[in-house]
């Protein structure tokens, strides 16, 4: 019997009333690890999603689904393998101008028949806004160069003149590893400051990542409390605005479910306010099965918020 799928559970846009006045037209903002097809296939174990779910002939087009219905300005992805034949080529042809930096020693590389690292991607559109400069950034951790990397991209809206700084960040993953973490969030906050440090105009900041971290361990400590001021908006989400959603990622592998907050849009709290937050799909959206699946193609959820400058302008160019 041909059994149908459920349509995709709806996701609503939060409005978070923002303390301030904001200018201009928000920036909308996504965060999704998209989950590597390398790593999804051969290394993952997602022991109850259903092994044509994991196929990328059709998981790639709910991804795009996914970035075509919220229709981002900016998008930042982590666990990219299919930059280079399909996504690189797909979103320019919707308007976007990209950017990808391989991991050094991508574990995709170890699975049969992969695509290539996986890596970071960030995608901004360039009808909104011009690029005026990129560092792509291996992470260190105590002077040694790790395995993780950063892309940070300068860039100036087309409409208001104003300048945005935009980082996109996959740290290392895995219990025991929390102090490289911090390592490399040290390390990238510093690379942040070196970066605004030099530009001639105020350079409010936005923070994408999975940082593969609970908002109790010391790399999100470092985040929050960095002289950036930098504030997560998925708190903006909860009832008392300061509490983290409770989970960002829930999977079953064959050592177990987890359920973990570990991806977070961090902005500068001063220059930016939050407008609004993609709700985080309940359980029973996410269903018995957890993630990934047919509604979810990736074991994490994507984040989008629309952001506003507080202040106006001082620079118009
Ligand atoms: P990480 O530990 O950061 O994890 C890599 C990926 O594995 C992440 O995308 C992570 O996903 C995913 N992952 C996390 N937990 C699990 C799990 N329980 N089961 C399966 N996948 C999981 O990896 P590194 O970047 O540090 O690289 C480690 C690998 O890279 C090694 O296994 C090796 O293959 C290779 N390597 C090779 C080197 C060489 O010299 N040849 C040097 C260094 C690494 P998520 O973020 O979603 O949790
Ligand atoms: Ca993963």
């Amino acid at each position: 019997v041909l059994q149908r799928r459920p349509p995709r559970p709806h996701r609503l846009m939060v409005y978070c009333c923002p303390g301030t006045r904001d200018h201009g037209p928000p920036i909308r903002i996504m965060q999704w690890n998209i989950l590597a097809q390398a790593l999804g296939e051969g290394k993952d174990g997602f022991i109850r999603c259903p092994l044509e779910a994991l196929q990328w002939q059709e998981r790639k087009y709910l991804i795009l689904e996914e970035i075509l219905t919220y229709s981002p300005d900016i998008v930042c992805l982590q666990e990219v393998d299919h930059y280079y034949d399909t996504l690189g080529p797909i979103m320019s042809g919707l308007g976007y101008q990209g950017s990808f930096l391989a991991k050094p020693w991508s574990p995709c590389l170890d699975v049969e028949k992969n695509n290539g690292p996986d890596g970071c991607a960030l995608f901004f559109r360039s009808s909104r806004f011009s690029l005026c400069s990129t560092a792509h950034l291996r992470l260190s951790a105590m002077m040694l160069p790790t395995n993780q990397v950063a892309i940070v991209q300068s860039l100036q809206c087309r409409v208001t003149g104003r300048r945005l700084c935009v980082a996109v960040t996959h740290l290392k993953a895995r219990s025991g590893w929390e102090r490289l973490r911090s390592a490399q969030g040290a390390d990238l906050l510093h690379s942040l400051q070196s970066i605004i440090a030099r530009s001639d105009t105020a350079l409010p900041l936005v923070v994408c990542g999975d940082f593969n971290a609970e908002p109790s361990e010391d790399v999100y400590r470092r985040f929050s409390c960095s002289p950036l001021g930098l504030d997560s908006a998925y708190k903006r989400l909860s009832e008392d605005g300061c509490t983290e959603p409770s989970y960002t990622t829930w999977k079953i592998r064959p050592s177990g479910e987890s359920r973990s907050t570990l991806d977070y849009i961090w902005y500068s709290r001063d220059a930016l306010s939050v407008h609004t937050v993609l709700d985080i799909p309940s359980e029973e959206q996410i269903g018995p099965d957890r993630l990934p699946s047919y509604h979810y193609p990736s074991d994490h959820l994507s984040l989008l918020c629309d952001l506003s400058f507080t202040n106006q302008a001082d620079v118009l160019t």
